[in-house]
């Protein structure tokens, strides 16, 4: 019942008990066990304090109580994170897990089945969840390559972060998620709603529709031009206001989100004004978009990292071809000002990375950069949990370590609020009362009875 102090003996039952473990925790999704976690630290992400020696009761996946100091139940096994800062799971706005981007990029096209896409999405997953994200919501993919790894993830046959996923980007063409971009065009043909490239309000519905025949769970729009793709502007608007308002009626039909990649100030604003959830990138938005988003309770989702990768990457000669280099060059190094005013302003801010463009299970990184642009370390990882949670519409389940909600929780050996890159070494990692990962050197954390 009391926490064995021999270390020998210690050593030698959490071996044994370890093993047992793990065997159990991966053999079956249903873990009826219960567990107590002793957290030395406790991020309440409602409140944005820490909290000091807490018990965390666990029970089949969920988090059956929250109580002060240290007291394990007689029928419990125990997680000790005494030395420990526990916080809930991580959660990324925008990831694109069937994509990692690299100078062969352009080719993969050409040379990739949906096979390849999808095993490499099996990698990106498991490193995605092992960086503490217990959550994803995956913003574009090919060949609907993430609805099939979510729903693996699921039935717990392979390894990854929940997800929410828009499966293909819709774009108009030529627009910044027209597959077919700067490719030859007898090779290529001409994409339509199916396949995620609309014109005119009827094919807006159509491929709306569509996504929810692909098992998708919100909708991604590419409301202006983008960096990556192979066309000339980055930031020109590329829906009109009737494609716009079909989408958002369509979605709301189907009990669907819109999520928005956007840099110019004018297709934002149109998209912000047909009453989309969430602005992403968001470069060129001034005071007057700031305002308006303010208004319509619309979400931002800066994505910081991707537009600092890309600015670092424009440097290389030869990296991005010569249509995408000057934008990544121009566009990239705006994001973290944007912020920063976006941030003064009151704007509601939701972490976001596009790892994709970056390395998957570098997300962590984004929080040093909000930090840099002005943001609390707190407010910082509040953007990642409970604001995520509520972007999500899953303010129920997710985005705090309260009773009830799921057993998504992470720990840290130093404390994030004073050094935020912490939050880059996640030593644990539990999803729905699941341990997918334990600190290295054991000392200190002890998984017995
Ligand atoms: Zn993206």
């Amino acid at each position: 019942m009391t926490t064995n102090t021999n270390p020998t003996n210690l050593r030698g039952r959490a071996a044994g008990i370890l093993l047992a473990l793990c065997a159990g925790l991966f053999a079956t999704q249903a873990v009826a066990e219960t567990l107590a976690i002793y957290a030395g630290q406790l991020f309440d992400s409602e409140s944005g304090k820490l909290l000091e020696k807490r018990t965390v009761h666990v029970e089949n996946g969920r988090i059956a109580s929250v109580q002060k100091g240290f007291a394990k139940r007689d029928r419990e096994k125990l997680v000790d994170l005494r030395k420990y800062t526990v916080l809930p799971g991580l959660m990324d706005m925008h990831t694109h897990l069937a994509f990692e981007f690299g100078p062969r990029t352009y080719m993969e096209t050409f040379t990739w089945n949906a096979a390849d896409y999808t095993l490499r999405a099996v990698n990106t997953a498991g490193r995605t969840l092992r960086a503490g994200f217990t959550t994803v919501r995956d913003l574009g993919d090919s060949g609907n390559v993430t609805v099939s790894l979510r729903n693996a993830i699921e039935k717990g046959t392979i390894e990854g972060p929940r997800i929410f996923t828009a499966g293909k980007s819709i774009a108009t063409t030529g627009g910044h998620a027209d597959p077919t971009n700067g490719y030859r065009h007898s090779l290529m043909g001409s994409p339509g709603p199916a396949e995620g490239v609309v014109n005119g309000p009827a094919s807006a519905r159509e491929a709306v529709r569509q996504r929810y025949k692909d098992g998708a769970d919100l909708i991604k729009i590419t409301a202006t031009g983008g960096v990556l793709s192979v066309a000339k502007s980055g930031q020109n608007p590329q829906f009109m206001d009737d494609e716009l308002e079909a989408i958002v009626a369509t979605a709301r039909d189907y009990g669907f989100t819109v999520a928005v990649h956007a840099h110019g100030k004018e297709g934002m604003e149109r998209a912000i004004r047909a009453g989309v959830d969430s602005i992403e990138h968001g470069t060129y938005m001034d005071e007057e978009t700031m305002d308006l988003m303010k208004r319509h309770n619309t979400w931002y989702v800066p994505t910081l990292l991707a537009g600092d990768w890309v600015a670092k990457k424009a440097a290389i000669e030869g990296f991005f071809p010569d249509l995408v280099r000057p934008k990544a060059a121009r566009i990239g190094p705006l994001i973290q000002g944007t912020f920063a005013e976006a941030h003064r302003r009151g704007v509601k801010i939701a972490f976001g990375t596009d790892s994709g463009v970056s390395r998957h299970g570098d997300n962590a990184q984004e929080f040093a950069l909000m930090v840099q642009g002005g943001m609390s370390p707190a407010d910082a990882i509040r953007s990642a949990t409970w604001n995520a949670a509520q972007l999500l519409k899953a303010e129920d389940e997710l985005g705090s370590i309260s009773e009830g909600k799921r057993a998504d929780i992470i720990a840290v050996a130093g404390n994030p609020m004073e050094d935020i890159t912490e939050l880059q070494r996640v030593q644990f990692v539990m999803k729905d009362g699941q341990v997918f990962k334990r600190p290295a050197a054991s000392d200190g954390l002890v998984v017995g009875e």
